[in-house]
C-alpha cells in the first residue's frame, strides 16, 4: 500500500482496525477492487482470447490435434499476457476418435434422425444394427425391467431436461448418459439411444461422456436431438412396434499426452499462497467449445492479467490453471490434485469458470464458517454487478472441486445456466453465441473475488477433507 495515498488520520484508523483483527480487508484494498471492477468492464482481453481460441485452434477434443494445438496456444498467450512461471504439466488423456453416426426409424414409418455418438461409444458392425425400440424414462426404470423385454432391443431413454437458472435439470437427466449403455447391456440390449441431456430445441444433439463397465460387452450409445426424440416418441405413441437402424464408426485409439497449462501473477508478499482460478482447455468436437469452455479460459486469464497490472498487487499469488481433459474423465484435475496434494494448505481459495459467459446472478461460498463475514465483504464489491450472496452451496466446479475435496475453500460465481444448456456439447457452441458484454461482467466478478481473496488477512480457513475419492 502506498501511504502517500492516505491522510495520516485515515492510515492510523486503518492500522487500529487491523491491529484489532476486526477487518481482514483494508479500505485501500476495497478501493482497488472497485477500480479493477471498472477496468474489467471496459476490457476486451477475455473476448479476444475466446475469439482466438475458437477461431485459430477450434475444437479441442482430448488427445486430438486440436488439443495439442490448444496447449501450445495457451503457453503462448499466457507468456504474451505477462504471466510468470508459465508451464505445461503433462497429463495422459484417453483418445477417442469420432466417426460418423447415423440413425433412422425403419418402422412403422421411415424417418431419418439427427444423432450424435456419445463420447467413448464403440462402433456398430459395418452393416449397422436394426432392432425394436424399448422406451424407458430413467436408469431405475430400466433396472426394474425383465431381461426378456430388453434383450436384443435398443433402449431409448426419454427423460427431458427442463431449463432452469441454476442448471439443476442437468443433474437429473444426465445419469443415463454416463451409464445408460452399460446398464442396458447388462440386460442384453444391442444399443442405447437417449434424448439429449440438454435443452436445445434445434435438431442439434448434445454429446457427452459415457462409460462402460468391465466384464459387460460394450454396446453403441447415441444422443438424439430433442426434436428427433419427439419424433421417435410420436411413432411409439402409435402403439405399433418401432424399429431403429443405427450405425456408427467411432473408435478408441489408446492414450495421448496433453497438459495442464499454468501461469501465475506472483503475490507481493505471500508468494507461496495461491488463489486458484480454473477453467478447462479441452472441449467437445461438434462445435468449437466457445461457452464450454473457451469463455472460462478467457475470463480467468483476463481477470488475473488485470490484477497483475494493478499498482497495488495483492499479497498472494493468483494461479491460473487451464485443465486438460475435463470432458472425458477430469484427467487434468486429478493430475493437478495428485501433483499438489502436499501443497494443498497453500491453496487458499479456488474458483472455476465452466458455465459459459452468461449473466451472473449470485455468489456462493464454501469456506470455514467463521470466514463468512469476509465473503460478505467481498460480495459487497460485487453488488453493483447484480451479484447477491446466495449462501454456502458452492462446489468449486468439476475441476477445482477436486481440490475442495482435499480441504481447499471455494467460491462459485453462479451464472444463468438456461442459455448455457441450449448450447452445451452441441454443434451450436460457437463464437457467434458469445456476448462481449456478458464476458466483461464475468471478468469483473472474477477479478474482484480473486483480488480480494488474494489480499484478505487470514484467508478462508479449511474445509473438511471429503472421504470420497476423486471422480
Ligand atoms: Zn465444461
Amino acid at each position: 500500500m502506498s501511504s502517500a495515498r492516505f491522510s495520516s488520520g485515515v492510515a492510523a484508523c486503518l492500522l487500529t482496525v487491523i491491529a484489532h483483527g476486526a477487518e481482514p480487508l483494508a479500505g485501500a484494498a476495497l478501493d482497488e477492487a472497485r477500480a479493477l471492477r471498472a477496468r474489467a468492464l471496459a476490457d476486451d482481453t477475455a473476448y479476444e482470447l475466446v475469439r482466438s481460441l475458437t477461431t485459430e485452434v477450434g475444437p479441442r477434443l482430448a488427445g486430438s490435434p486440436g488439443d495439442a494445438a490448444a496447449v501450445a496456444w495457451a503457453l503462448d498467450k499466457l507468456k504474451a499476457l505477462g504471466f510468470s512461471n508459465v508451464r505445461a504439466e503433462p497429463v495422459t488423456v484417453p483418445r477417442w476418435i469420432r466417426g460418423e453416426a447415423r440413425a433412422e426409424i425403419t418402422a412403422p414409418w421411415l424417418q431419418t434422425l439427427a444423432v450424435a455418438a456419445l463420447g467413448g461409444s464403440v462402433a456398430t458392425p459395418a452393416e449397422g444394427i436394426e432392432a425394436e425400440v424399448v422406451p424407458v424414462t430413467t436408469l431405475e426404470e430400466l433396472k426394474a425391467q425383465p431381461r426378456e423385454r430388453i434383450a436384443g432391443r435398443i433402449v431409448f431413454f426419454t427423460a427431458r431436461m427442463q431449463p432452469s437458472l441454476d442448471g439443476g435439470g442437468y443433474e437429473t437427466t444426465v445419469p443415463p448418459r454416463g451409464t445408460g449403455a452399460a446398464e442396458s447391456a447388462k440386460l442384453g440390449a444391442v444399443a442405447m439411444v437417449m434424448r439429449s441431456a440438454g435443452t436445445s430445441v434445434s435438431r442439434t444433439p448434445h454429446t457427452g461422456a459415457q462409460r462402460y463397465v468391465d466384464g459387460i460387452p460394450p454396446i453403441p450409445a447415441f444422443a438424439l436431438s430433442n426434436p428427433d426424440a419427439d419424433m421417435l416418441e410420436q411413432q411409439l405413441a402409435s402403439g405399433r412396434p418401432v424399429r431403429l437402424k443405427l450405425s456408427n464408426t467411432s473408435r478408441w485409439d489408446g492414450e495421448a499426452q496433453s497438459a495442464n497449462v499454468i501461469g501465475e501473477i506472483p503475490g507481493r508478499s505471500h508468494q507461496q499462497e495461491v488463489i486458484v482460478l480454473g477453467a478447462h482447455l479441452d472441449s467437445w468436437d461438434l462445435g468449437t467449445g466457445a461457452h464450454d469452455d473457451a469463455t472460462g479460459v478467457g475470463i480467468i486469464a483476463a481477470a488475473a492479467k488485470l490484477i497483475g497490472e494493478s499498482k497495488r498487487r495483492p499479497k498472494r499469488t493468483i494461479r491460473v490453471v487451464f485443465y486438460a481433459n475435463e470432458e472425458f474423465g477430469l484427467s487434468g484435475a486429478k493430475a493437478y490434485a495428485t501433483a499438489y496434494k502436499d501443497q494443498i494448505d497453500q491453496h487458499v481459495l479456488g474458483l472455476e469458470s465452466d458455465l459459459g459467459a452468461f449473466r451472473p446472478y449470485g455468489v456462493a461460498a464454501r469456506v470455514a464458517p467463521d470466514k463468512l463475514p469476509l465473503v460478505r465483504t467481498i460480495q459487497s464489491v460485487l453488488e453493483p454487478l447484480g451479484v447477491p450472496y446466495l449462501g454456502t452451496e458452492a462446489s468449486g466446479g468439476a475441476d477445482v472441486g477436486q481440490l475442495r475435496k482435499l480441504g481447499m475453500p471455494v467460491m462459485d460465481l453462479q451464472t444463468d445456466a438456461g442459455p448455457y444448456f441450449d448450447l452445451h456439447h452441441t454443434a451450436n457452441d460457437t463464437f457467434d453465441k458469445v456476448d462481449p458484454r456478458l464476458v466483461q461482467l464475468n471478468v469483473a466478478a472474477f477479478t474482484v473475488i480473486a483480488y480480494l481473496a488474494a489480499e484478505a488477512e487470514g484467508g478462508f480457513g479449511r474445509l473438511p477433507v471429503a472421504s470420497e475419492t476423486a471422480q
